[in-house]
């Protein structure tokens, strides 16, 4: 049933954009205008436009029930209307080519069951560990590599937390804890600043580092409230926004991330090489350049981690590092990201170039 209209958020609080992201593909398809395009604005020629709606509702129905939709309408209204090929479309739309199988492409990429010693906490490099803050994600991204994560099986409340407090509290060499998830900012900043106040209290953790797409896909996410337990920590705060092509930037996010840079809170950004969507020079470039107007620094791009259904998003790495490359004769050093490619087992990620 479509009950909405893509300027419907101004007045809406982040939980309740979060509660109501788009799950459902025919709404998305019928916000978008998808569903009523003309065959040849697809160059799909012989396909009638009934045909062809059901066939992307058809696929999008069928890949959406093995990672569901969703996704905010804060970051729906930056996606052209009727062009099946926008970069922000394309990073969530669920397609048929998710369900065919390819080699090497497997549920856990990265080998994150052998390094998670006990719910909610991952333990893969030296002096730092990730905790799985929240299991929910503001938008389900269809190459997450952690889109098959047994979040039933790391569901985070203040026994597991406290679990991971005392594993974080006995290994000494851990100086740095990692929020992650899901995404960890859709915990609310009371659940935040609790677990924050906990872990300030071990001495030996000297850094707190934050990984979030919220920011950019709910920029309403930084409030006051936010911005108070990232800043009131004795902890070194870095929060590491994830955003992968130019046209996410919008001055809603922009206002979002100066209210963060201007409250002290050190910004990096970290993207995935994604094919169709951000692999040429152009994009990267604008990318590095508008994150960097806005008080982010680019800090890695990431090969995509192979995880089953994401195959069809793969970019070569002989094309990346020519992407790269070219990218460091456009732009200063500072702001070109490492090309990294994370590998299980390896002591840390891998530079390409
Ligand atoms: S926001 Fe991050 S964790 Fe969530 S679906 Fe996207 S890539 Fe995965």
């Amino acid at each position: 049933m479509i009950t909405r209209s893509v300027a419907s958020v101004d007045s809406l609080t982040w939980q309740e954009q979060l509660a109501g992201s788009i799950r459902d593909p025919k709404e998305l398809l019928h916000l978008l205008e998808l569903d009523s395009l003309e065959p040849d604005a697809l160059e799909l020629g012989t396909h009638g436009t009934e045909s062809l709606t059901k066939s992307l509702l058809g696929q999008a129905l069928s890949a959406s029930a093995d990672f569901q939709l969703r996704v905010p309408m804060a970051y729906l209204q930056r996606i052209k209307k009727g062009d099946l090929n926008d970069p922000l479309l394309l990073q969530v739309l669920p397609l048929e080519e998710e369900l065919t199988g390819a080699p090497g492409y497997t549920a856990d990429p990265l080998g994150e069951q052998a390094a998670n010693p006990i719910p909610g906490l991952i333990h893969k490099y030296h002096g730092r560990v990730l905790l799985i803050v929240s299991p929910n994600c503001a938008i389900n991204c269809r190459y997450c590599f952690r889109r098959h994560f047994s979040y039933q099986n790391n569901k985070p409340g203040r026994n597991e937390w406290q679990q991971a407090l005392d594993y974080i509290a006995t290994d000494h060499s851990i100086t740095e804890v990692i929020y992650s998830g899901g995404d960890p900012l859709a915990a609310s900043d009371r659940q935040l600043l609790w677990l924050t106040e906990q872990i300030a209290q071990i001495n030996h953790v000297k850094r707190l580092r934050v990984h979030t797409r919220l920011p950019i896909v709910i920029p309403d996410r930084i409030t006051d409230h936010c911005l108070q337990w990232l800043t009131s920590t004795d902890l070194l705060t870095t929060l590491v926004i994830h955003s992968n092509h130019p046209n996410e930037l919008d001055h809603h996010v922009g206002h979002a991330l100066k209210k963060l840079s201007n409250a002290g809170v050190t910004l990096l950004n970290q993207t995935v090489l994604l094919s169709g969507i951000n692999d040429s020079v152009e994009s990267l470039q604008a990318l590095s350049e508008k994150l960097f107007q806005l008080g982010v620094l680019p800090y890695y791009i990431h090969q995509l981690d192979k995880v089953k259904g994401a195959a069809h998003f793969e970019v070569p790495d002989q094309r990346a590092k020519q992407l790269i490359t070219k990218l460091m004769a456009q732009l200063p050093g500072y702001l070109v990201p490492k090309l990294v490619r994370e590998i299980p087992d390896h002591p840390n990620k891998v530079p390409l170039l």
